[in-house]
């Protein structure tokens, strides 16, 4: 058999893995932060039918520009936002993956603020854009005066925050985005992928956008939305930033079907929305029982928790994986991550961590 070695590969890409989080089908599934809840029925049934008359055209290729997509996200989003602020994509992977083909690539460069969420590296090799790193101050909490030098000492092309961030919960205070922002010349990007399980009231940065044409600030169906499978991710942005993405999308990256059941779901946003609550305080218990087991959980604003003070991660997740439980090893060191999932999920998997000899 041929290995990579033997085949003429980008130099840039030897010796580097792809992204692998474990896809194990186990009973209890709290690795990847999807919302462990079902799609309910009756937005299930209209999927179908949304999805089934696309099939009547599917010989043709779909509205390249998804309008009606693009006019229901604006509207999901508020913030007097229109279509024309609009991108989505297979995924926000996708959608980040078209911020670094336009706006990084060779010479260019994006910042990044680890531990964080751990496809920007992968993206940014893919579309060689060099990655660069800045420290957190303590219990990974970016002040405005930590973004504002580390965006000053690195004169990235592009600046990323994940807020609230993978996989540490932490959310990123609006002060910092905006210190960073006028700093840099660059894009300043914000991956809100978990931006529906913070507290009620929160501000999102949607409300920097105003006035601020080189943010972006992203979004996926992939977790609140529980529409993972669906691969469905977007952005907002001023207009010119999405004719600037249009130039490096493929023709008719999302499919017809794919329009059809983001509609349909868009449709019933209150409802796919529903056990949003429940998962917060899902969270919130995990948070307070593994602290009671003497665990360091750090306060989470997503749909899950890292917690600290781990004599053995890898033991603890193969127990846990052996018991039909699979959780997160990040790779920080005595340090696990899990989602938060359904109560009857939770319930087992603090039960099967307190049965484990303590830590
Ligand atoms: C899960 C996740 C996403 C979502 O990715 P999709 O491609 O939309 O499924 C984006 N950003 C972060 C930080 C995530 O953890």
């Amino acid at each position: 058999m041929t290995s990579l070695d033997d085949l003429p590969l980008r130099d840039d890409l030897r010796g580097k893995k792809p992204y692998g989080a474990p896809q194990a089908h186990v009973r209890v599934e709290l690795n990847v932060n999807e919302n462990t809840h079902p799609v309910p029925d009756e937005v299930v049934a209209d999927i179908v039918a949304r999805v089934s008359q696309s099939l009547i055209t599917i010989n043709r290729y779909p509205d390249r520009e998804f309008s009606p997509l693009r006019a229901a996200l604006a509207a999901y989003l508020g913030h007097g936002l229109n279509a024309g602020n609009i991108w989505a994509a297979n995924g926000s992977n996708e959608v980040i993956q078209h911020l670094l083909q336009a706006f990084g690539g060779p010479g260019r460069s994006v910042l990044g603020f680890p531990p964080t969420y751990s496809m920007y590296p992968l993206l940014a090799s893919g579309t060689g854009t060099t990655w660069l790193t800045a420290q957190r101050d303590s219990d990974f909490v970016i002040s405005a005066q930590t973004a504002r030098q580390a965006v000053a000492v690195a004169q990235p092309s592009l600046t990323f925050f994940c807020a609230p961030n993978n996989p540490t919960g932490t959310p990123v205070e609006l002060e910092a985005i905006a210190a960073a922002y006028d700093e840099t010349d660059g894009i300043v990007f914000v991956d809100e992928a978990y931006i529906e399980f913070a507290p009620e009231g929160t501000l999102s940065a949607l409300t920097l956008l105003p006035g601020r044409p080189r943010l972006v600030v992203s979004r996926t169906m992939s977790k609140a939305f529980a529409f993972a499978g669906a691969r469905v991710g977007y952005l907002a942005a001023d207009p010119a930033v999405i004719d600037a993405l249009r130039l490096v999308r493929l023709p008719y990256h999302l499919s017809a079907l794919t329009q059809a059941a983001a509609e349909g779901a868009l449709a019933h946003a209150d409802l796919m929305l529903s056990m949003v609550k429940d998962i917060r305080v899902q969270r919130d218990r995990i948070v307070t029982e593994l602290e009671r087991m003497g665990f360091t959980p750090y306060p989470s604003q997503a749909n899950f928790v890292l917690f600290g003070n781990v004599t053995d991660p890898h033991q603890v997740f193969e127990r846990l994986l052996a018991q039909g439980i699979i959780i997160r090893d990040v790779g920080i060191p005595h340090h696990l991550r899990v989602t938060a999932g359904t109560e009857a999920e939770t319930s087992e998997l603090l039960d099967a961590i307190a049965q484990l000899a303590p830590r």
